[in-house]
């Protein structure tokens, strides 16, 4: 089986073509096109959609040349349907929808947040862990229990992706500044306090997000390393009590935030302390990307028939507990 899957939700435009042997899948290829706005700025999503509409043919053109597939060969489609902004996500809806109904494929909607998880199983092995998701968009800590991922916590606020691209926006960055952010830590040791949120499993980092802007003027990579060392323990404290309490003996780090060394050695730590086995979504598709997309799609096409074009839909808000896993 082979499934074109398109990532839309946000910043990145993406096609991928994924083949599905027996288990497994093989990535034939990964096109991205990333929207950037100006330094300071956040994501403006018309101007995301409209980035999105201009480069979705050749983004489309170019995956399906180095995956050497032409559209006839596709057995199905699937695409990101939400969460997200809804600009961006009506771009990627509308190319599946047309290629569903002129090409006579099958077509599928995919939840994004089951995306980053399917793929960060497939690609690290990966069983029946308890999931970090940590992107632009989630912070939730996850477990599979009958049919569903539940969410054991989960951030009160902002997500740990829009709390390092504040900071760094805020320093006249450009989005996503995740990786500066890191790049500027690791030049500093000097950690500065600043406000440690965890209330039951869930935490919130607004107050971090505050604290973090007033201590810039002793020096960014004070603030940046400050900021990650809290931050991190945070989610490295409730990422402890939900291994306590699950007993998983596996633990998965998916999301954009994955690519963080320093929150990789701070999670790997805690795995180690509790007989757990540590993986981490590879830095390639730890953010958002069509592979993700793809590979659900296979999945669910495994178990169920393609959607009706009258229900392919998007919504900006679809909380990952709520849809019911088939396969
Ligand atoms: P996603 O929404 O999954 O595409 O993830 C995007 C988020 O990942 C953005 O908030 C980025 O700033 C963040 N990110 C990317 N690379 C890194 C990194 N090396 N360290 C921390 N955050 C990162
Ligand atoms: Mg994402």
């Amino acid at each position: 089986m082979i499934c074109l899957g398109i990532e839309s939700t946000a910043h990145t435009f993406s096609c991928a073509i994924i083949e599905k042997r027996g288990k497994n899948g093989k990535i034939l290829s990964d096109v991205r096109k990333i929207y950037r706005p100006p330094e300071g700025e956040g994501i403006h999503p018309r101007e995301a959609s409209r980035h999105h509409a201009e480069h979705s043919p050749q983004v489309l053109s170019e995956c399906l040349e180095k995956a050497d597939v032409k559209i006839t060969d596709l057995d199905l489609v699937s695409y990101a349907a939400g969460p997200g902004l809804g600009p961006c996500l009506r771009i990627g809806a509308v190319v599946a929808r047309s290629l569903s109904s002129y090409y006579g494929v099958p077509v599928y909607p995919v939840n994004h947040a089951l995306g980053h998880i399917e793929l960060g199983k497939m690609l690290t092995g990966a069983k029946d862990p308890l999931v970090l998701l940590v992107s632009g968009g989630h912070t939730m800590i996850l477990a599979f229990l009958g049919k569903r991922w539940r969410v054991f916590g989960e951030t009160l606020d902002i997500t740990l992706g829009q709390l390092l691209d504040q900071i760094g926006r805020h320093a006249g960055f450009a989005s996503p500044c995740g990786n500066k952010i890191e790049e500027l830590a690791s030049k500093s040791s000097n950690y500065e306090p600043l406000p440690y949120v965890v209330k039951g499993n869930d935490v919130s980092f607004s107050g971090l997000l505050s604290a973090t802007k007033r201590i810039i003027p002793k020096g960014l990579e004070i603030a940046c390393f400050s900021l990650q060392e809290t931050a991190f323990s945070m989610i490295g404290e409730a990422v402890e009590r939900a291994l306590s309490f699950t007993g998983k003996k596996e633990f998965l780090v998916v999301g954009g935030v994955a690519a963080n060394k320093r929150l990789s050695e701070i999670l790997q730590s805690i795995c180690d302390r509790h007989d757990c086995k540590f993986f981490v979504s590879p830095k390639e598709y730890s953010g958002d990307c069509g592979s993700q997309i793809s590979w659900v799609g296979l999945l669910e096409a495994s178990k169920k028939a393609g959607s009706k074009l009258e229900d392919t839909f998007v919504r900006q808000s679809w909380r990952l507990d709520t849809v019911e896993i088939s396969y």
